[in-house]
């Protein structure tokens, strides 16, 4: 199995790289996000129980996404391999990641981090406001958001070097020449 973690902070171009991933590899796209959403679209108890939280742009707690990711995945047991958009988003959700993955011989295969500062970062989420209708990518809640990502999830990235699982790509300049960068390193994960 490919198992591949699409890592960057909100607006880093996650979602749209992964489509074009998942198109070209056959992986089934995992975005916690997304998943989140359609729970509160649905007003299950999860989408309750979380639907404030992801206004404010806070990070919903562990245990939660974990449980909600972990069913996703058994969701597919015929998968080729997962993209996972947004998720880990804390040290304590890539372990459990591990864990879950290790339980059924599989790890992940690679973390590719797409590099994009903050100025780009607020300055396409304002222009993604426009169409997304969410509430968080309003500015205050971008704010709380860019603080959790600096807060909580950069500390993910040192977990998997340690494990020599990063590979930097730089997010901003042309989505198709991007998207070629990306296609070269999981080719290459695809080869082995
Ligand atoms: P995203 O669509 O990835 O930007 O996620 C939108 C919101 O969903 C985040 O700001 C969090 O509130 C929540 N969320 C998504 N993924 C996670 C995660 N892995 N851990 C905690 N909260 C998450």
């Amino acid at each position: 199995m490919l198992n591949l973690v699409l890592f960057g902070p909100p607006g880093a171009g996650k979602g749209t790289q992964s489509q074009k991933l998942v198109d070209k590899h056959h992986l089934v796209h995992i975005s916690t996000g997304d998943i989140f959403r359609e729970h509160i679209r649905n007003e299950t108890d999860l989408g309750q129980q979380v639907s404030q939280l992801i206004a404010d742009g806070e990070l919903v707690p562990d245990s939660i996404t974990i449980a909600m990711l972990e069913e996703e995945i058994n969701k597919h047991p015929e998968a080729r391999g997962f993209i996972f958009d947004g998720f880990p988003r804390t040290v304590a959700q890539a372990q459990a990641l591990d864990t879950f993955l290790e339980g059924i011989g599989e790890e992940v295969t690679g973390v590719i981090a797409l590099d994009v500062d903050e100025a780009e970062l607020t300055e396409r989420i304002a222009k993604r406001k426009l169409v997304s209708n969410r509430a968080d990518d309003d500015s205050e809640k971008l704010k709380k958001r860019i603080q959790e990502y600096y807060g909580k999830t950069i500390h993910v990235l040192p977990y998997y070097e340690a494990q020599g699982k990063v590979e930097r790509v730089n997010g901003i300049g042309e989505i198709e020449a991007i998207a070629q960068q990306l296609d070269a390193i999981v080719s290459g994960y695809a080869a082995v």
